[in-house]
């Protein structure tokens, strides 16, 4: 099999030629049609997440080991599986759940895999989809894709389901209030049509980029609000209106994005933090009971959700991010031009 494989942190991936995969009991090995190469494969190449101050969090301390292959976000087709994985079709394509847990572990037990405290994450802590080919440890790990395009469904895995679960964790004000997104890049316009899908009001976005804003709006926002303006508060208030706002999205994860749905939301509103742009929280402590706020994180998704996300998928309700496709030798080149923001939409490796 040919890979992509990461051998030291900050350092190139170097292309590979390596054995080919066997399976044994319950594993699928697929042949890779698509990988999505996301934003955190960035993080993940350089090793770690700034966590403001000069501090960092390493990923070799929390145990990622290296060689690996990364690439969370593949699409495949059945090649090889063990005696114990069922029937599965080699004629269709299957998009990967990638955020496999240890299975034993009380989360994992809750079905919350991807809040395991051992993770075994595809691209992460076992090889990924940076390869043309993929061992999973469990077909029920794979979901049919249906008629979309392989390069269509990758993504869905990783800014996909992250996004649902994001609005899942406020779904209970979606119809009081519009939901304020902050940052509308391809995860935000994914979150403006999920918001339509769960029978959400027109939510409310805030971005830099007048792009990005007048973007958000043709799909279907009611507002789009400049973060950088100095009544950007205000402005998002009076947006949303009567209820106040009840939640914020906030995909960007930065100083100034915390503070600005901080000061935005209404007494026992919700704010749910996505993004890794990193940095550390700005808010002073009496003001979290005073105003009764709920500060939540949220990774990814459950396998739960992602099974949600692909019915709603299927049903064509999950709007496509815009992808582009390149070759599997081309992955430094994309993750340099990723890293210098000059990757538009979606970059899809198609092995
Ligand atoms: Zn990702
Ligand atoms: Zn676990």
């Amino acid at each position: 099999m040919k890979c992509q494989s990461l051998n030291e942190f900050g350092g190139a991936l170097i292309a590979e030629d390596r054995p080919d995969l066997s399976v044994s009991g319950s594993e699928v090995v697929l042949r890779v049609t698509a990988n999505g190469v996301c934003h955190s494969d960035l993080h993940i190449q350089e090793g770690c997440y700034n966590l403001g101050g000069g501090q960092k969090l390493s990923f070799a301390d929390r145990g990622m080991k290296l060689p690996l292959v990364m690439g969370h976000e593949p699409v495949g087709m059945v090649v090889a599986a063990g005696d114990e994985a069922g029937e599965l079709d080699a004629s269709k394509n299957y998009v990967v759940y990638p955020w496999q847990g240890c299975g034993d572990c009380h989360q994992c037990k809750d079905g919350r895999e991807n809040y395991c405290v051992a993770p075994r994450y595809v691209g992460m802590h076992i090889d990924g989809g940076y390869a043309d080919h993929l061992k999973i440890p469990h077909p029920r790990y794979l979901f049919d894709i249906g008629t979309m395009a392989p390069e269509i469904a990758a993504p869905l895995a990783c800014s996909g389901l992250t996004t649902y679960s994001a609005l899942k964790k406020v779904e209970d004000t979606l119809k009081k209030a519009p939901v304020v997104i902050i940052g509308v890049g391809g995860l935000g316009l994914m979150a403006v049509g999920l918001v339509k899908a769960m029978g959400g009001l027109p939510p409310v976005v805030v971005d830099l980029d007048p792009v990005k804003r007048e973007a958000a709006l043709k799909a279907g926002a009611q507002a789009a609000i400049d973060g950088a303006a100095t009544d950007a508060v205000a402005q998002v208030q009076k947006a949303v209106g009567g209820t106040g706002v009840l939640a914020t999205i906030d995909l960007v994860g930065a100083e100034s994005t915390a503070s600005l749905a901080f000061d935005a939301i209404a007494k026992g509103g919700k704010m749910v933090i996505v993004g890794l742009f990193g940095g550390s929280a700005p808010w002073a402590l009496p003001f979290i009971p005073v105003k009764a706020v709920t500060i939540m994180g949220s990774y990814v998704g459950s396998l739960a959700e992602f099974a949600e996300l692909m019915d709603l998928a299927h049903k064509g309700l999950v709007p496509a991010l815009p992808t582009k496709t390149y070759p599997l030798d081309s992955a430094n080149d994309i993750l340099h031009q990723l890293e210098q923001g000059r990757v538009v939409g979606r970059a899809v490796l198609t092995p």
